[in-house]
């Protein structure tokens, strides 16, 4: 069987391998899902957690939310539906994660092969804002060696972690641990330092700060210019959403509008659902650190009393251009929120001083020819939904008034202009990712473009040039499958019944049982298992044609091989000839060149049936596993600007030792 040792490829040399597992390949930090979730399915739990957490420092918080790209991806998700991938991830985490109150597994599940390989006793340098950017760069810039200080607005670190994802989503005694283990590795934490208020940028220079990191995300929500917009009882989604999650719900009435389609807008709604009359108190974070529960009994008491509450939702997409998640709406339709689609908000209507309700007009259509926003309207078609509150859900925006022209970092539409490559900023010392740099995505792309911006900012303080190669290996597969395993349907983890949870705080998801975990990750198609043809072995007996269950295998001649440009590149680089030349053939003659074995990739479920009956052995099963490294090299990294604001620049050259030079000599 053909095997070759572990060895390193650019990642352009590997492309074809790593795209071929789609979740690995479309989660931002590459965790290796499809390796965890077969460890889950194989009863090494540990193992799983060690994965999931190689190269993400949230992976825990993950567990509960991220967005998940890995299952959009999965291929599974082409023949019924993806695996629960974010799922099996919470069933590795909730048992060896930082929840668990040990950051053990937490600190050695760390690939260290990722950060920057040249440690030592750096320079201070100070990172705004502890959301998961920040928090990120610290984590990593802190295991180099550098000595981190974050410094947060508010009393307590997190960013939307605490401030926007309802607490019946992700439990902050979870998000609290986590966070404590990222801090656990010598970072210092400042809270109630607000940039622009407490401090500048110009004086963190002052004090000692060789780099500067802004995380400060996009904290302040949108309201739509309505006549009727300034009235009392109308409030935006994120000081709503701030409020309830402090546990100083804002006061609100009866009839509550949210207007927006998104998930933050069903954040809110399934917020304001809940019976914030009687929730003065969620678990704050003090809490959570004095070890007090008090929301859960607090929320106990709550579902005794009926709730008269209305919560409507409007929206200008249809029911099927939501951009809000399904299982978000299905979940919120079961809690009794009541949906507007094809609505545009016109004017809010006012009584008294005081919200009565919301005059729309039917939107006809969200997107123009071109597929871009630009939503048209049917004025004819006139509702006005009564409410007593209306809640602004249509986005996030930036506060960036901390800047002074001495920073010399510039911004654009209200995001700060950074190196897309880099993430430093157009001042050199200064660096900034997440939501402020890139606009609003998921927890895991702040996550990854931390993990950059942090190698820049090493390369920068050590005037060095950091690349991501990827080590890859090959080794037979052994594996066998779960019986059944291509017949198993998707089950979401348990869920508190609609009625319980609408009238509480509890949070909505719980873990799956380890029996059912087991089973739906063993539902994995083995993405980095693949079917290797040996052409030099095969006897074109079409066995392994004959035994496929799913009927991807053909042998094919040469002339449907030339059907696509990339199969004609292939025959002629096979013949010697010019593509053009293969005109000259017609399809007899094509074919009389020889055939191919074609195996469609996508339906393939890796039973290893066609290797098994294969009488010559030309097909194996092997494993392919890849890992992403950083390789520091000395030398200035060109992407980079160096030299600025009476910053010294430090190359560390090959022999390990540290030279200052001038900004004029380092200057690529
Ligand atoms: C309501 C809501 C729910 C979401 N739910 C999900 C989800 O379930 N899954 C998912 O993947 N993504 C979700 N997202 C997206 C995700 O929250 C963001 O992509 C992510 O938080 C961006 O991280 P960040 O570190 O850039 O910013 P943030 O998380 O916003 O962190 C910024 C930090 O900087 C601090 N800060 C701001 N200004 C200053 C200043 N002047 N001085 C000092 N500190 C400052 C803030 O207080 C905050 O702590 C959600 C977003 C929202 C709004």
């Amino acid at each position: 069987m053909a095997q070759t040792g572990g060895h390193f490829d650019v990642i352009g040399g590997a492309g074809y391998w790593m795209e071929m597992v789609k979740c690995q390949d479309a989660c931002p930090v590459h965790t290796d899902a499809c390796g965890y979730v077969n460890a889950i399915a194989e009863g090494r739990d540990e193992d799983a957690y060690r994965m999931a957490r190689a190269t993400n420092p949230f992976a825990s918080i993950c567990g509960r939310v991220c967005g998940a790209p890995c299952e959009a991806n999965c291929r599974r998700g082409s023949l019924d539906s993806p695996v629960s991938i974010r799922a099996l991830k919470r069933f590795a985490t909730d048992r060896f994660g930082p929840e668990n109150g040990d950051f053990k597994s937490y600190r050695e599940g760390c690939n260290q092969q990722m950060l920057p390989q040249n440690r030592g006793d750096y320079e201070p340098v100070a990172v705004v804002g502890a959301g998961v950017a920040g928090l990120t760069v610290a984590h990593d810039l802190a295991q180099v060696g550098y000595k981190v200080t974050v410094f947060e607005a508010y009393s307590a670190p997190g960013g939307m972690l605490t401030a926007g994802v309802p607490v019946f989503r992700l439990p902050r005694d979870l998000v609290m641990a986590e966070i404590n283990a990222i801090l656990s590795l010598g970072i210092e934490l400042k809270c109630n330092q607000r940039l622009g208020r407490d401090f500048t940028i110009e004086s963190l220079r002052a004090q000692g700060f060789k780099a500067v990191f802004l995380g400060v995300g996009l904290p302040k929500g949108r309201k739509l210019d309505l006549p009727g917009a300034n009235l009392s009882g109308v409030y935006d989604g994120m000081d709503f959403l701030r409020a309830f999650n402090e546990g100083n719900p804002l006061p609100v009435g009866k009839r509550i509008i949210v207007i927006g389609g998104g998930n933050v807008a069903y954040d809110v709604a399934r917020s304001a659902v809940r019976p914030l009359e009687l929730l003065g108190h969620t678990d704050t974070m003090a809490d959570i650190e004095r070890g007090e529960s008090v929301a859960y009994d607090v929320a106990r008491s709550a579902m005794r009393m009926s709730g008269d509450k209305e919560v409507h939702v409007v929206c200008l997409e249809k029911r099927s251009e939501m951009p809000a998640d399904e299982i978000e709406v299905t979940e919120g339709a079961e809690e009794g929120l009541v949906l507007h689609n094809s609505r545009g908000p016109r004017e809010i209507v006012g009584r008294d001083g005081k919200v009565a309700g919301l005059r729309t007009v039917e939107c006809s259509a969200v997107f123009d020819a071109n597929g871009r926003f630009n939503p048209s309207f049917n004025e004819a078609n006139v509702e006005e939904i009564p409410a007593d509150t209306i809640i602004f859900s249509i986005g996030q925006s930036s506060d960036l008034s901390f800047l002074q022209p001495g920073d010399g970092v510039e911004s654009n539409r209200g995001l700060i202009k950074v190196d897309p490559e880099t993430y430093q900023t157009s001042a050199p010392d200064v660096f900034a990712c997440g939501d402020i740099a890139h606009g609003p995505r998921l927890f895991i792309n702040a996550i990854r473009s931390a993990q950059i911006a942090a190698r820049s900012m090493h390369d920068f303080l050590r005037g060095t040039r950091s690349e991501e190669t990827v080590r890859s290996s090959w080794s037979p597969a052994v594996y066998t499958m779960r019986e059944g395993w291509d017949q198993l349907r998707r089950h979401h983890p348990p869920v508190v019944d609609a009625a319980e949870r609408a009238s509480s705080l509890q949070v909505i998801e719980d873990t799956y049982p380890a029996d059912v975990a087991r089973a739906q990750a063993s539902r994995c198609l083995r993405c980095n298992v693949n079917t290797v043809f040996d052409t030099a072995m095969c006897l074109a007996c079409t066995g392994c044609v004959d035994i496929c269950p799913e009927n991807l295998i053909r042998l094919t001649g040469m002339a449907e091989v030339c059907r696509t440009s990339e199969g004609r590149d292939w025959v002629a680089s096979m013949l010697a000839v010019a593509p053009a030349d293969l005109d000259k053939y017609d399809k007899a003659q094509l074919d009389s060149l020889g055939g191919v074995m074609m195996k469609d990739e996508t339906t393939c479920i890796r039973c290893g049936l066609c290797a098994a009956r294969c009488p010559s052995h030309a097909i194996t099963m092997q494993r392919f596993d890849f890992h992403r490294m950083c390789v520091t090299f000395p030398g200035l990294n060109p992407k980079l600007k160096h030299g600025s604001n009476a910053l010294e620049v430090r190359s560390e050259e090959g022999n390990g030792q540290v030279k200052q030079k001038s900004h004029a000599q380092e200057r690529p």
